[in-house]
């Protein structure tokens, strides 16, 4: 996922605020309604090729064909569903026909992805068409596109599978444009145009960024690297040996912590024109747009050190809910507060140790800036970072009622506790860079984690007892003491609330509430996201649906933001919204607001132990 965490219904990249894909709302009804159908492949997987084809007159999709040999009479084709960002592109299949040698065969769809087919004779040839949807402004950069030069094809975007059979090792022959190049984590052949993928989930994480290309090459320890980029055709210049040095840099401490690339080789795939990341196993798709890299060359480092790392955290060491592919959704998560908050925590880490910039001068100050967000939002200590998580993707906005939280940031802080926790208790033999380690070794297999596993680890790290942490601020919703582990290293935090200030330096406006449009309803919904915030404090609740703003009826998001955000502090707001008790009416003088601000200060007394804990977590050096 990309550094995106879903906050206040926009995906907020590290410059950017849009609105979240339709990934995080609207399931299939349908989808859940299809158990026992699956035929179990055993040693006799299904022969597998694919075709994807782009012709430069018809950009308005890409045609895939799939030949199949030692399938059965009867097999169930089905798209994948990504355990994230579920784009449901089984919407844009056109044209679906099956041949055998005996003529057409009958492809009935059983559900929304997936479909029965009925073909004698132990092979097919399955043809179809994915019709893209209207290009999306901005794009985001993991879904596929099509441009007179190059686009992103593949992934679970693009390919049905057999049902049952998501062992089966499968070649992918590209047919494009003269001139299209093509980059992509998938295996080479001898045939630059043909590739290879061991398994489904190889080829559906393995996107293929096609056109013409620039691309640059690095290796650590051997291990082949390569960046690529695809400009705009207006792309603004940007000092690309800067950028490409400073992935390398990056590359090599994350290989350096443990120990070995865990892929063959890597592509980072950058994107002009995009905005957001995804993670892939050896690979990511990144936006990177020239006009911003032009601006700073390193204004992209913190995401795509953010999914790098998710190479190891995420993709290899992976919650006890992720197993093989599938067309049905996976059950939410309950470890994300560790993928991906240790993967924030590891983003800066590395490129610390890399000596990149980074945001925050020192880690000092990094860790003030977590701890003020963290305060300044309740639900952060209200909610258990394992229920957060659960929330974290796909679930519909306003899953936690009139509180926001992140279970990115939950996460980050656990990690920095966590890594106190066991600097101390080793005297300073080791920190969080072992427990990586350990889950690595642990559960890069097909095994995932679950929150008991993560603990037992750091015990076995630490040597020490962390039950009640977890108890208390993982499982539950004890609010996370600072105080308790900042001691570790001899600091306290001083917290003083004061006005949050524009851009301007003026006393911002309190907008800690969002509209969204829920599917097939006429009127907006409104997300509270702090219920001590002036829209809190009048009385309006998340759920609330939006029948008049300011006398006038609200149809659009955007429309609601033109109307928010153009308030003044004194202004009043009438609202008029509906609820299961009926209409509801209130006027909100809008309000500025307070927001705290985090000093680490030095506790009297700190002993040596506390001040050597502390040196070593600032410089943040491999252990
Ligand atoms: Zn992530």
């Amino acid at each position: 996922m990309s550094l995106t965490s879903t906050i206040a219904g926009f995906c907020l990249t590290l410059v950017t605020l849009v609105p979240c894909g339709p990934a995080a709302s609207a399931q299939n009804p349908l989808r859940d309604h299809t158990e026992g159908v699956e035929i179990r492949f055993g040693r006799t997987q299904p022969v597998v090729g694919y075709t994807l084809r782009v012709e430069a007159g018809d950009l308005s999709g890409f045609d895939v064909e799939l030949r199949l040999r030692n399938v059965p009479d009867t097999f169930r084709l089905a798209m994948v569903a990504h355990p994230e960002y579920d784009d449901r592109y089984w919407r844009f299949v056109e044209a679906l026909r099956v041949e055998t040698p005996s003529g057409a065969a009958a492809v009935p769809r059983e559900d929304s992805a997936l479909w029965r087919v009925v073909a004698p004779g132990g092979g097919a040839l399955v043809r179809y068409r994915i019709h893209l949807p209207p290009a999306e402004s901005p794009r985001a950069a993991w879904r596929p596109f099509l441009a007179a030069t190059g686009g992103l094809v593949g992934g679970p975007h693009a390919f049905l599978y057999v049902v049952g059979a998501t062992l089966a090792p499968s070649h992918l022959t590209l047919e494009l444009p003269p001139e299209w190049q093509i980059a992509t984590g998938l295996e080479p052949t001898l045939d630059p145009h043909t590739f290879f993928a061991p398994t489904v989930g190889v080829l559906v994480d393995s996107p293929l960024l096609v056109g013409r290309l620039r691309s640059w090459r690095f290796a650590v320890d051997d291990v082949p690297h390569r960046v690529v980029y695809w400009p705009l055709p207006d792309a603004a210049p940007f000092d690309t040996a800067a950028l490409v040095g400073s992935i390398e840099r990056l590359t090599r401490q994350a290989v350096a912590l443990f120990g070995r690339a865990p892929y063959r080789d890597y592509s980072f795939l950058l994107e002009d024109g995009a905005y957001g990341a995804l993670e892939h196993r050896s690979s990511v798709t990144l936006g990177a747009p020239s006009a911003e890299l032009a601006r700073d060359p390193s204004g992209l480092l913190a995401e795509t050190a953010h999914e790098y790392f998710h190479t190891w955290n995420l993709m290899r060491i992976h919650p006890a809910e992720y197993g093989d592919v599938s067309y049905r959704t996976p059950p939410r998560a309950r470890g994300l507060w560790w993928s991906e908050g240790l993967t924030m925590l590891y983003a800066d880490l590395l490129l610390r140790r890399a000596g990149l910039p980074v945001f925050d001068s020192t880690r000092v100050a990094h860790l003030e800036g977590l701890i003020g967000r963290y305060l300044a939002s309740p639900g952060n200590s209200r909610f258990a970072p394992e229920s957060v998580s659960v929330v974290a993707y796909g679930a519909a906005p306003g899953s936690l009622g009139d509180y926001s939280a992140s279970t990115h940031l939950q996460g980050e802080l656990l990690g920095t506790m966590l890594d106190l926790i066991v600097r101390d208790a080793t005297h300073g033999a080791r920190s969080i860079d072992g427990v990586m380690r350990a889950m690595l070794e642990r559960f890069a297999g097909a095994r995932g984690f679950t929150g008991r596993d993560i603990e037992r680890t750091v015990v076995d790290v630490c040597g020490c007892n962390v039950h009640a942490f977890f108890e208390a601020h993982v499982r539950g919703p004890q609010p996370i003491e600072f105080d308790r582990y900042l001691r570790l290293m001899g600091l306290r935090a001083h917290v003083a609330w004061t006005p949050a200030l524009g851009r301007d330096g003026q006393p911002a406006v309190d907008l800690r509430l969002y509209a969204w449009q829920p599917p097939a309803e006429s009127l907006l919904s409104l997300v509270i996201t702090n219920p001590g915030s002036a829209w809190g404090r009048a009385g309006l609740h998340t759920g609330d649906r939006l029948a008049v703003l300011n006398g006038a009826p609200v149809a659009t998001v955007a429309y609601f933001r033109s109307i928010v955000t153009r308030l003044r502090i004194g202004d009043t707001a009438a609202f008029e919204v509906r609820r299961p008790s009926g209409a509801w009416r209130t006027a909100v003088v809008v309000a500025g607001y307070e927001r705290p601000v985090v000093r680490l200060e030095e506790i009297p007394g700190a002993t040596e132990r506390q001040r050597t804990v502390r040196a070593e977590w600032i410089a943040g050096s491999p252990r």
